[in-house]
């Protein structure tokens, strides 16, 4: 059975605070900004950047960092391919809700799977816009800002990705960042393009 199958009774109740009128009242527009990238690529150093210098010019942001979703949301999910894609799918809607609120998202997930990442745009349609935090494995490795690949490399985590699971690189990310110095550059980079993307 599908999703939509499960819930084929249930019908849209159209609310009358639109989102139009959420970004009108925000005075700017909602988007999805997922960053995508191996671990300790920067993903979550730059969503939360960004987020801090929208919040100081008052847009309406969230991040939703992986970690904290795996404690709630999606603590059921394990990093197999098939919960992988649960996890992302999940997100991925619910990124979605938060555009209709007309909130600016941050989404720091390594989402390994071009064809997961693409389910998300099809939900988001021209809102979801990919940032490719592009960092080698070596790089991202001596970071080993967690100490997940030192405990990876010992065979402690299975599925890891970059090590005993692939990373997908984008095809045609809306935006690439090589992420492997400059930290600020990349940040400013990032901001820049949210900035114009929400029409700020
Ligand atoms: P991820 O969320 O992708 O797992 P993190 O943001 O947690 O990665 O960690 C990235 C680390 O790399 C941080 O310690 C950050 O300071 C460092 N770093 C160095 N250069 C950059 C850069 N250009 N962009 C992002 N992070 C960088």
């Amino acid at each position: 059975m599908t999703e939509q199958d499960k819930s084929s009774n249930v019908v849209w109740h159209h609310a009358t605070v639109t989102r139009n009128r959420r970004e009108a009242m925000n005075q700017h527009r909602g988007g999805v900004f997922w960053f995508t990238g191996l671990s300790g690529a920067g993903k979550s150093t730059l969503a939360h950047y960004v987020e801090e210098k929208l919040y100081q010019k008052g847009c309406h942001t969230y991040v939703l960092d992986g970690d904290n979703v795996r404690h709630g949301l999606c603590a059921d999910l394990s990093f197999s391919d098939e919960d992988r894609k649960e996890n992302i799918r999940r997100i991925g809607q619910m990124s979605n809700l938060y555009v209709q609120a007309g909130v600016i998202v941050l989404t720091a997930f390594i989402s390994p799977f071009r064809s997961d990442r693409e389910n998300v745009r099809k939900i988001a349609g021209s809102d979801f816009h990919e940032i490719y935090c592009k960092a080698s494995l070596e790089v991202c490795e001596t970071r080993d800002v967690k100490g997940l690949y030192k405990r990876a490399r010992a065979g402690e985590i299975p599925d890891f990705t970059g090590i005993s699971s692939p990373y997908e690189e984008p095809e045609n990310p809306e935006l690439e960042i090589d992420t492997e110095s400059h930290l600020e550059e990349c940040a400013d980079e990032v901001f820049k393009y949210v900035v114009k993307a929400v029409d700020l």
